[in-house]
């Protein structure tokens, strides 16, 4: 197998290879910055949106992912903001699934804080999304209120069980804060497990202005894994699900735990992903600021060499990987947008 060919692609072979042999093969698309929720590591809670019109239409966003299809993507996440509070996004949904259909797509997925999900679960299973990863970072109702400041935990546990009914795949994202749900690592660890969800861990990335001070929140996942240790019997797995969080399977429970250690563990080498804006900005890394606008050869013409061009001019700047940093003298984000711009 070469570096750009993936061995279960029979449909394309992935031209966006980029300067250090990595293809990309996975694009995260925000398809919105608005949420429903304000979590406090996300968002201040007073944020300024972006003006509508600079936004892509459900239209645009649907030629742009058609694109990187094109171009070798063989799995897509939604994510946002809140990508199932966007108007209409299930239309944009559906019509991707095409892809699915026709095999040129291996995965359409989702990141979703699960607030929609009671009402449009059953549509997302039925345009082809067959796994999802909802973010619930504590089971406490004030909790939750505390750490979303708009959240309600009734829905979105009403809602991760319609999900489950209507047959999707759940893995919850629980981005693990120190002194404010690190005691619920455990239960989390075996409720999820009861039910039949994957649970994964993520370090606080430096993201953006927030209100509070990120030092006070980074809780490293290694004390976590060490502390997970003396109660449970953890073995390292080599299951993967695209993304970068590596995993184990907790003999106990008889689930699995994955890490995401971008601060602790340096997850860049085998990067296959890049990220696109719900304004057309293309990201190379999550933690640089470089980027490339597709948005106006998206608009330039109606055929799509222009955005093509654009893309593989982009690809070969990919850098090798970011450099986050959490210490009290760098109380500075590594970088100014927020999670919800760029999409987790
Ligand atoms: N609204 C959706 C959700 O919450 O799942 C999708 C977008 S949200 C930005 C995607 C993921 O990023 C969530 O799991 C969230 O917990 C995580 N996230 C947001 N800000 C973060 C930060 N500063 N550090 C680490 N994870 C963060
Ligand atoms: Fe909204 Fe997701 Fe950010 Fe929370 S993490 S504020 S749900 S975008």
């Amino acid at each position: 197998m070469t570096a750009g060919k993936s061995a279960d692609s029979p449909f394309s072979s992935p031209s966006m290879i980029d300067p250090f042999g990595r293809a990309v093969t996975y694009l995260r698309v925000s398809v919105t910055d608005r949420c429903d929720f304000r979590c406090v590591y996300c968002m201040a809670e007073d944020m300024t949106f972006l003006p509508k019109r600079e936004v892509l239409s459900l239209e645009e966003l649907d030629r742009l992912c058609t694109a990187f299809i094109e171009k070798g993507v063989r799995k897509l996440r939604l994510t946002g903001g809140e990508p199932l509070v966007r108007k209409n996004i299930m239309s944009l949904i559906r019509s991707l699934g095409r892809h699915i259909e026709t095999g040129a797509l291996e995965e359409l997925t989702v990141t979703t804080n699960g607030s929609q999900l009671a009402k449009l679960a059953g549509e997302l299973y039925d345009s082809g999304v067959r796994r999802i990863n909802v973010s619930l970072d504590t089971l406490d109702e004030q909790r939750f209120k505390a750490i979303t400041r708009w959240g309600d935990l009734g829905k979105v546990l009403e809602g991760m069980q319609a999900a489950r009914e209507a047959g999707l795949q759940l893995k919850i994202n629980m981005v693990a804060l120190k002194g404010v749900n690190e005691h619920e690592i455990i239960p989390m660890m075996e409720w999820a497990h009861d039910q039949g969800y994957d649970l994964t861990l993520i370090e606080t990335m430096p993201l953006g202005e927030i209100d509070g001070d990120r030092t006070d929140q980074y809780l490293p996942l290694s004390l976590v894994r060490s502390r997970l240790a003396e109660r449970f019997t953890l073995d390292d797995i080599p299951y993967k699900t695209g993304g970068p969080a590596r995993y184990m399977q907790v003999k106990e429970t008889g689930g699995r735990m994955g890490f995401i250690t971008p601060m602790t563990h340096n997850f860049c080498e085998s990067c296959n992903r890049v990220r696109v804006t719900c304004t057309g900005q293309l990201y190379m890394c999550l933690g640089q600021d470089d980027m490339a606008d597709l948005r106006a050869p998206l608009r330039a013409s109606e055929g799509n060499e222009l955005l093509h061009a654009a893309i593989d001019e982009a690809i070969g700047r990919k850098p090798k990987g970011h450099d986050f940093v959490i210490d009290r003298r760098t109380k500075q984000p590594a970088v100014s947008r927020h999670m919800s711009v760029t999409g987790g």
